[in-house]
């Protein structure tokens, strides 16, 4: 869903009229008085869980700069509100253009923007190569410079509204640099602008709350996220951000690292903006229940290190950062398709260190102190390391630890109390590291109902990634297949049903080299009905992402409609899981209900299995 913002602008400006037959697209026009209506319109948007989230189609803003300058304190020039975007709302398809200068050829793109966000698997792809995005934006607006700004640091690719990850890399990497050559980008991102300053984040939050049985504020949050059973499925967007702040705020009480209030709200509804609510599983709900659960395990095994408050509140934080711009996918597909952000790591952790890199610069920008103080009390980075170490790829790695651990005489059955200590069973780098690690995989250590949400989720999400898999099988059918790419009348149908210039560009590229190399065929595995299939399976999707009620629906009904659950439950937890939380728990006893909890979860499955 699409929306076009006007800030300041009549009715019946004439200047409006020019651009109307390139807007007919959109599904929504908003009046607005100032930016800072703006940002409350977007944020009330994304926390009533509805329909206009930002990444769904594309939106767009047009003012008149030069109107609205003379009685705003902060600088807004296009190119200034751009970065502002880009900083507190970093993956949402939003865009602002001057009115004045703004002509239709500027806006061509727009079609092209919304068949790709329109399709949940050719945005999931956008997200994460640029090789086969629009070819027509680049040159597009040469003629008026100040048209289209923002994308003027040339790593932005092109004048698409569409999120990026290597773009929102490159962005954050800027952010507060100490590089004199990138001194203006610091001048730029230094100040956080008045109208956000000054936006009243806790009447965001309750205005407009639907009249639920329990109100919004009536929930006691912190017992809530007290316990075991924190049922993050069955809680708002709001009430997340509720727990969250309400979490944070007491731990940098305790941690002596108080951060003002409104400051505190902020960072959370960056950290909801950087995360895709469009994801079934990697989105901010998974990232709050990760915290909680890391909150948790940490006040239970961190108690008897030096600092521990503060390194509660690292962690917890480092948690609700973890999956950061995820874009519900793997390192491998990431790797496989040498997309520009794995050759930023060199193939390595490709998604953690993106997350950990993004995180860690947002974090400077809006909480400094916090990051001075992690440096002054610690010789390593607590928020990196525990970032890093949720890559499954290390997974064996932190078992074999454990079991090692576990096969040294214990001096005692908790962590001693000095990180130095030479007798002591887990040192504070590993510990931190198995914490959250522990509770990125902890869904299955929930109670039954809770578990098998996630497990729901994670169905639908896998979904996705083999709608995402059989379309790169589709592409690279396209390159080594040339009896396909003679078949005119195949070409002409994957057109059609892609609907766009993505495969057209590329069977026409592929075109001109059918005559070389012609025995690549043994590395076709895919029929054309096979092909024709999984392109009308993936162009048939809802162009909105329906929220899936099925998440509420009863344990047997639940398995009843998705009977992969329960395969998909006892694979990862006889794979994974099981042995994991089994050492954890043999090293660490006061954890032991985590084991309990996943082998009577472990034999419910099993009684399900026909
Ligand atoms: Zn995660």
């Amino acid at each position: 869903m699409s929306t076009i913002f006007y800030i300041s602008i009549p009715p019946n400006d004439e200047r409006r009229t020019l651009l109307k037959p390139t807007l007919s697209v959109f599904d929504r026009i908003i009046e607005l008085d100032g930016f800072q209506s703006l940002f409350k319109q977007i944020y009330n948007d994304r926390v009533l869980d509805a329909n206009y989230n930002y990444e769904n189609g594309v939106s767009i803003i047009l003012y008149d700069p030069a109107a609205y300058t003379s009685t705003c304190k902060d600088d807004l020039s296009i190119r200034h509100f751009n970065k502002v975007l880009k900083r507190f709302l970093p993956v949402l398809n939003l865009k602002c253009y001057d009115i004045n200068t703004t002509v239709p050829k500027d806006l061509v793109h727009l079609h092209h923007d919304l068949i790709i966000t329109d399709n949940r698997i050719f945005r999931m792809h956008h997200w994460m190569y640029d090789n086969l995005t629009t070819q027509n934006n680049t040159n597009s607006n040469n003629k008026n410079n100040t048209s289209v700004e923002g994308d003027d640091e040339s790593n932005f690719s092109c004048s698409s509204s569409i999120y990026k990850m290597i773009d929102h890399l490159t962005f954050f990497n800027r952010l507060n640099t100490t590089d004199p050559s990138e001194s203006s980008a610091l001048d730029d991102h230094i100040i956080i602008p008045e109208f956000l300053k000054s936006l009243n984040y806790e009447s965001l939050i309750i205005e407009n709350e639907i009249n639920n049985e329990t109100s919004i504020l009536d929930l006691d949050y912190f017992t809530l996220f007290n316990d075991w059973d924190f049922p993050a499925n069955n809680l708002s967007i709001k009430q997340l951000l509720i727990c969250s702040f309400k979490l944070i705020e007491i731990l940098s009480i305790e941690s002596n690292l108080p951060i003002q209030k409104n400051n505190l709200f902020l960072l959370l509804f960056t950290l909801e903006a950087s995360y895709h609510q469009v994801n079934k599983f990697h989105n901010f709900k998974h990232a709050v229940d990760v915290m909680q659960a890391t909150w948790k395990l940490s006040t239970l095994t961190l108690n008897n290190f030096p600092n521990f408050n503060i390194l509660k509140l690292l962690l917890s934080l480092a948690a609700i950062g973890h999956d950061l711009g995820h874009p519900g996918t793997n390192n491998q597909i990431i790797c496989k398709n040498d997309s520009k952000i794995s050759k930023e790591f060199h193939n390595k952790s490709v998604l953690e260190n993106f997350h950990q890199t993004v995180f860690i610069k947002l974090l400077n920008d809006q909480w400094p102190n916090l990051i001075i103080k992690m440096n002054s009390i610690l010789d390593f980075n607590i928020i990196r390391d525990a970032i890093l170490a949720t890559d499954m790829a290390l997974h064996n790695n932190y078992v074999s630890k454990l079991k090692e651990i576990n096969s040294t005489p214990k001096i005692q059955n908790i962590t001693t109390s000095d990180a130095k200590n030479p007798n002591q069973q887990i040192d504070l780098k590993t510990l931190i590291s198995l914490i959250i690690k522990a509770a990125d995989i902890s869904n299955v250590t929930r109670p039954l109902d809770i578990s098998a949400q996630w497990a729901f989720l994670i169905t639908l999400e896998f979904n996705d990634f083999n709608l995402l898999e059989k379309y790169f099988n589709i592409k690279s059918n396209l390159n080594i297949n040339k009896h396909l790419l003679k078949d005119t009348s195949m070409i002409k149908d994957i057109s059609d049903l892609m609907n766009n210039d993505i495969i057209q560009n590329l069977t026409t590229a592929n075109i001109n080299n059918t005559n070389d190399d012609d025995d690549d065929n043994d590395t076709y595995d895919t029929t054309e009905d096979e092909l024709i299939a999984s392109l009308n399976e993936i162009k048939s999707l809802p162009s909105l992402d329906t929220i899936n009620n099925d998440i509420h629906l009863t344990l047997d009904a639940l398995i009843e409609k998705y009977p992969s659950i329960i395969n998909g439950q006892l694979f990862f937890i006889d794979t994974f899981a099981s042995g994991f939380f089994e050492e954890f728990s043999k090293a660490l006893p006061q954890l032991n209900f985590l084991s309990d909890n996943i082998k009577s979860n472990r034999d419910y499955w099993l009684s399900k299995r026909k």
